[in-house]
């Protein structure tokens, strides 16, 4: 990767065309490997809110894709799959320069994560023309069945750290249930959509129905949540944002839905298999640099193993070779900003005070540039330490010991979040045990990531509020009424 990639200017997508913002201004995209900048990117504010707002909900009025049949939509988002998969290589391309996450191995075929992307669309695209509501006869005397509509022009607000596919798993039962969306990307990855809003549009998704809105939280991201006609606002990053969205959408009682941060616990029972369990541990902490919001960063250890795991956990780390992520042998890119890297660096130097740094804590050597930090393991901290506590959304694991079953529970739910759990044992009395304890709204046992999209995503606690997937997002995304019939 050269550091004097440059592109072309980022703009909104509103009414199916690429617009500047009104205002002329823009903010500079910034690659966290070479920390130059690859363009500038449009600013949105209210104009540019009320301008994609006004589209979604022009679009949303004419009914050519909110009264469609279903049928339809089935078809224009099984096409923007297929063209996903095809273009799944433009597309990593500008989500490695935009934040940083590497490529992966090289293989034939759609990359993993687009192929991921294009299961979320096919997955709702099938569920809403599948999906059925109730009918009932009460005593022979009333007939009534309900409906699940439509709702309106819906904010989707993502974050950078997967761009796409957390993006398509919004959009996909937003726009499938036949809404219009705005969708605020973040700052920190405003590359990669201008792919998805061509695909959309080769499609044959109608103008207005999918728009982009490109800017900062503070700004375009206010302006989105306070628009009187967006109906509801799907949010995915951090609780502190959570709480300002929720506090600006009360007055305007609209429906809200949370998938924020985590400090999820990695249990390791003495009885795992280790050969599994420890590279197992290494993914769920170092994949994405640790910035993911399901990451394994508490990583608890039965004490008769713990010597062991930390020398077999230690070597696993070394092999999370660091550099260029365009690279097909790099597995830990650079972290997304300058911002992030200062604040992985202070919890840092808070852990030499709050533990010991077993290895790592500093930037992998031979990298001078980039926003780089080393696999990372903090020992001898109490459950307690803020470094325990708080989302540190790098590749810096605690590692604590526990002594049975309900010492490792104590530890896991003494945490303000409640998003993942992951369980290494080879007893299933102990994974039942553990599942049915844990305080969190998702579970693996022996694995970590592998998902079937029926299921719920999404935490408790300050992990988040309500749930997608499946079912769950079409009672969000649509309007549930019933009429009824004497009969
Ligand atoms: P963030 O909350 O800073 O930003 C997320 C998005 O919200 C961005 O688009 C940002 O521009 C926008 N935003 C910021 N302030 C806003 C405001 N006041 N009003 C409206 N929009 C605003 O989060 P981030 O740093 O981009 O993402 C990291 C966080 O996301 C971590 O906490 C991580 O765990 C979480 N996350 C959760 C999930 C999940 O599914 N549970 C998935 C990925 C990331």
């Amino acid at each position: 990767m050269s550091g004097a990639t440059k592109l072309p200017p980022q703009a909104h997508f509103i009414d199916g065309k690429f617009t500047p913002a009104a205002s002329g201004a823009t903010f500079d995209a910034v690659n966290p490997y070479t920390e130059t900048v690859t363009t500038q990117v449009a600013r949105g504010d209210a104009a540019d809110v009320a301008n994609a707002v006004a589209a979604a909900k022009a679009a949303f009025d004419d009914g050519a894709w909110s009264r469609a049949p279903a049928s339809f939509r089935r078809k224009v988002l099984f096409k923007a799959a297929d063209l996903i998969e095809a273009r799944s290589a433009e597309i990593i391309r500008l989500q490695t320069l935009e934040m940083g996450g590497p490529v992966g191995p090289a293989h034939p075929g759609p990359h993993p994560i687009m192929s991921r992307s294009a299961w979320n669309l096919r997955f709702f695209a099938e569920e809403q023309e599948q999906a059925g509501d109730h009918a009932f006869n009460r005593d022979d005397s009333l007939l009534t069945y309900t409906m699940s509509d439509a709702a309106g022009v819906f904010g989707l607000i993502t974050p950078w750290n997967a761009p796409i596919m957390l993006s398509t798993w919004k959009m996909a039962p937003c726009l499938a249930y036949g809404n219009s969306a705005v969708h605020k990307p973040s700052e920190l990855s405003p590359l990669s959509i201008k792919i998805l809003c061509e695909i959309f549009a080769e499609a044959g998704m109608p103008d207005g129905v999918y728009n982009v809105v490109q800017g900062l939280g503070k700004e375009a991201g206010v302006a989105l949540v306070e628009h009187k006609d967006v109906i509801g606002v799907s949010f995915t990053g951090s609780p502190g944002t959570a709480r300002d969205i929720a506090a600006r959408a009360a007055p305007q009682l609209k429906r809200t839905s949370f998938e924020l941060g985590g400090k999820s616990a990695n249990i390791i029972f003495a009885d795992a298999d280790l050969a599994k369990a420890i590279p197992g541990a290494a993914m769920g902490i170092f994949m994405n640099s640790g910035q993911a919001c399901v990451a394994g960063s508490r990583i608890l250890v039965q004490r008769s193993i713990y010597d062991a795991f930390l020398e077999g956990f230690a070597k696993a780390a070394s092999m999370w070779k660091a550099g260029d992520p365009s690279d097909h042998g790099t597995r830990l890119g650079p972290l997304v900003s300058k911002g992030q890297y200062d604040r992985v660096t202070g919890y840092l130097d808070l852990a030499r005070q709050e533990g010991r740094i077993l290895f790592g804590g500093g930037r992998p050597a031979g990298l001078d540039t980039g926003y780089f930090v080393e696999p990372t393991a903090i020992v001898d901290v109490s459950p307690d330490a803020r470094v325990c506590q708080e989302e540190i959304f790098g590749p810096v694991a605690t590692i604590l010991p526990f002594d049975d079953a309900d010492d490792a529970l104590r530890i896991a739910n003494n945490s303000s979040f409640g998003l993942a759990g992951y369980v290494w044992t080879r007893s299933q009395d102990t994974a039942h045990y553990m599942s049915h304890r844990m305080q969190t709204g998702m579970i693996w046992i022996n694995s970590g990531f592998d998902r079937d999209l029926r299921q719920p995503f999404g935490g408790m606690k300050n992990s988040g509020v309500g749930r997608e997937g499946g079912n769950l997002s079409r009672e969000f995304f649509t309007t549930t009424r019933f009429a009824s019939f004497p009969l």
